[in-house]
């Protein structure tokens, strides 16, 4: 038989490129949600819902983070994530509260957005030091597709309420942007996305993909980091980009045929091909300079960047 584990509603700490050492607090049981993300890396939404409940005894949720302290617990942020949209909590903010008490402890808030429009949840979001909301749609029906969100949930909604959360906030905001291969990736879709971002004024947005699979029956891929560093500067401020490695080989191991491929779906910005490879923009440079006097790809200016492109006959 398994031992009990020793917390049930706090896990980690795990390390996080942007929170450090970060304790998470799970509010949700699995997998209650209000949204049912195509992307979603915890499974399938079980109970799509937008109703505010406290799903899990708050007091209990308290009771352990004091025992995780008083056993010498160390964090640098206490982070309310985990198995579903911990707004959808209505002691979140008494646990935010809790926390600050404690006075030794950062705390985020990793949100979709979706329940912000209302004003009991902004009072308890501006608690924490950082709010994290998801962005990955530019209209109604690509929100609808891409979250799957519950019945009157909307992006409008969304935008509304992390707008006003903007206005009354003075700690962090940042903006999560997933980009997906063939759903959301396209030039001018990015560019709809940047721009609903920039409105929301926030302090940092970061781009991501998805790094495995995600639901069964759902086909998502993720995007190179090539792209991602190409479209990272059409966001204000600009974009954040996670560090994968090994996500394209060397420029020199592809074969021309793989290079035509790959500038066919996006023209690339050699700056962010190098980054994405690791190598200096010069061997990207060298390496394409035979397809470039093959007349197979042009290199030219973009607003700024060098962008590689398929040659068009
Ligand atoms: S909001 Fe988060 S937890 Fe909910 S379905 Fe989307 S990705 Fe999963």
């Amino acid at each position: 038989m398994n031992p009990e584990p020793a917390y049930r509603y706090l896990f980690g700490p795990v390390p996080s490129r942007r929170l450090g050492r970060s304790l998470g607090v799970d509010l949700n049981p699995l997998k209650v949600c209000t949204e049912n993300c195509i992307f979603c890396q915890i499974g399938r939404t079980t109970e799509l819902t937008a109703a505010r409940r406290e799903w899990v005894p708050t007091a209990d949720v308290l009771a352990e983070f004091d025992r995780w302290q008083a056993a010498g617990g160390t964090a640098d942020f206490i982070t309310l994530s985990g198995s579903g949209e911990p707004t959808m909590h209505t002691g979140f903010g008494e646990v935010l509260a809790h926390v600050r008490a404690a006075r030794q402890f950062k705390t985020a808030l990793l949100s979709n957005g979706s329940l912000l429009w209302l004003p009991e949840v902004r009072q308890a979001a501006v608690l924490a030091d950082v709010v994290k909301v998801t962005l990955s749609a530019w209209d109604e029906e690509s929100f609808a597709r891409i979250h799957r969100p519950a019945a009157g949930l909307t992006l409008a909604r969304l935008l509304a309420g992390a707008r006003a959360l903007r206005a009354e906030y003075g700690g962090q905001l940042w903006v999560e942007v997933m980009l997906l291969a063939h759903i959301n990736d396209a030039p001018e879709q990015v560019r709809a996305i940047a721009e609903l971002a920039r409105t929301l004024a926030p302090d940092a947005i970061h781009l991501n993909t998805v790094t495995r699979p995600a639901q069964a029956g759902v086909a998502v891929s993720r995007v190179g980091a090539a792209w991602l560093h190409t479209v990272a500067p059409w966001f204000q401020p600009v974009a954040e980009v996670p560090e994968f490695t090994g996500q394209i080989p060397a420029p020199e191991q592809m074969t021309d045929a793989e290079w035509v491929e790959s500038l066919a779906r996006h023209p690339l910005d050699l700056s962010a091909l190098a980054a994405a490879a690791g190598v200096p923009v010069e061997a990207v440079e060298q390496r394409l300079r035979g397809l470039v006097a093959a007349g197979r790809v042009v290199i030219e200016e973009r607003e700024g960047q060098r962008v590689a492109r398929v040659a068009t006959p």
